[in-house]
């Protein structure tokens, strides 16, 4: 029997395979449980680490090196991990990137992927974060293809703080893909915005009121020690207080009990329907009750979005030999990685290291 793959450090040699036997360990399609005792429910798919933006916070203008084309997983490769995923009990899928339009293929995902099922037999959950743009030339084929929700990401309203904070002039296509996805039967519908200083902290309230005017709800992040350029600076944070401090002084905010292992709180506004949703990465995580696992557009398995090691399913992808290549092998990695899971991401521990890689390659 062939050695388990083992993590591989971003820019270093594998490790040595470790000295034990790969193959079924009586855990192949189990709960994905780590060493804490979570189950993880939902793996988020980066398409690509390309993107139709350049916003400020996520990527540099110039630079950049972009992920080459033929290591990026083709449609079976990704939806033949997603189905060992799925007989794992992984029922929800989430598309991110980079950004998840620019794939040709992405109608075609959709439809591969919500046709897997949970061993309960159960449908499972797509879902997809996008920036919007053209969104709406395709959303009526993704939902025909069983797209079940969609996030889209708009960090401001206004034109001109858009071109500056995205670089470049797509603010009309962005608002064309959200109405377009108001107008669909694609529920809930969120939008998420990076709250930011000196940039859109002036905007938090007029942005959960487009989002009400568009069916929708408003999500405000933490900007995370997460951009290519590694230029975050906490001080440039909006922290969870200021953002409910923000939104208290316009609505009476109700947190709204229940969330699982969701990584937004959730807020209702005063008695009405409408709800806000703030997710404190950096200064409430939430890792306890994260199920979250990540596969990138290059076929690397990540158990958290800070983690400094990835687990490469390359190999076994695209073994010659297929005795070398079963989905007990994929089982195997995607176990290796849940195993190896932290208890939490450590952004605020003395030695935390930012990832090598971004927001855009890791999948937002
Ligand atoms: N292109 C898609 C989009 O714009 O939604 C999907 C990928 S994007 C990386 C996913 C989400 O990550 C977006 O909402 C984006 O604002 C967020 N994001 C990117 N960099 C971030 C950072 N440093 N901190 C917090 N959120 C970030």
């Amino acid at each position: 029997m062939k050695p388990a793959p083992v993590p591989v450090t971003i820019g270093t040699r594998p490790p040595a395979p470790p000295a034990q036997p790969l193959g079924p360990d009586g855990r192949r399609g189990t709960a994905l449980m780590d060493g804490f005792g979570r189950v993880h429910r939902d793996l988020r798919i980066s398409l690509t680490d390309r993107c139709s933006l350049r916003c400020t916070y996520c990527m540099p203008e110039q630079g950049m090196e972009w992920l080459s084309r033929s290591s990026i997983l083709s449609v079976p490769e990704i939806i033949r991990v997603a189905r060992i995923c799925a007989e794992a009990g992984i029922s929800t899928f989430r598309l991110t990137g980079g950004e998840p339009l620019l794939r040709r293929d992405i109608v075609e995902v959709v439809a591969e992927l919500a046709a897997l099922r949970t061993p309960d037999g159960e449908a499972v959950q797509v879902a997809m974060t996008t920036n919007g743009i053209g969104l709406d030339k395709v959303i009526d084929a993704l939902a025909e293809a069983g797209l079940h929700r969609l996030n889209i990401s708009i960090d401001t309203v206004r034109p001109d703080r858009f071109a500056e904070l995205t670089r470049r002039n797509r603010f009309n296509d962005v608002i064309a893909g959200i109405e377009a996805a108001a107008r669909s039967a694609l529920r809930p519908l969120k939008l998420n915005a990076v709250a930011m200083r000196g940039v859109n902290e002036d905007e938090l309230v007029d942005l959960v009121e487009f989002a009400i005017a568009h069916g929708a709800q408003m999500r405000f992040i933490e900007q995370m020690p997460l951009d290519a350029g590694h230029t975050w600076d906490r001080n440039q944070m909006v922290t969870r207080e200021e953002i409910l401090q923000a939104l208290g002084r316009r609505w009476q905010l109700h947190p709204i009990p229940g969330r699982g292992g969701a990584p937004a709180e959730k807020f209702q506004l005063d008695n009405t329907s409408d709800v806000v949703g703030v997710i404190a990465s950096v200064t409430a995580p939430f890792c306890g009750a994260c199920d979250r696992l990540r596969l990138t557009a290059d076929g690397q398995l990540r158990n958290c979005l800070f983690s400094t090691d990835e687990y490469d399913l390359v190999p076994v992808l695209r073994a010659e030999d297929p005795a070398e290549g079963t989905d007990d092998h994929i089982d195997a990695v995607l176990r290796a990685c849940i195993d190896a899971k932290k208890a939490g991401h450590g952004i605020d521990e003395p030695d935390f290291l930012q990832p090598a890689r971004g927001m855009n390659a890791i999948g937002g």
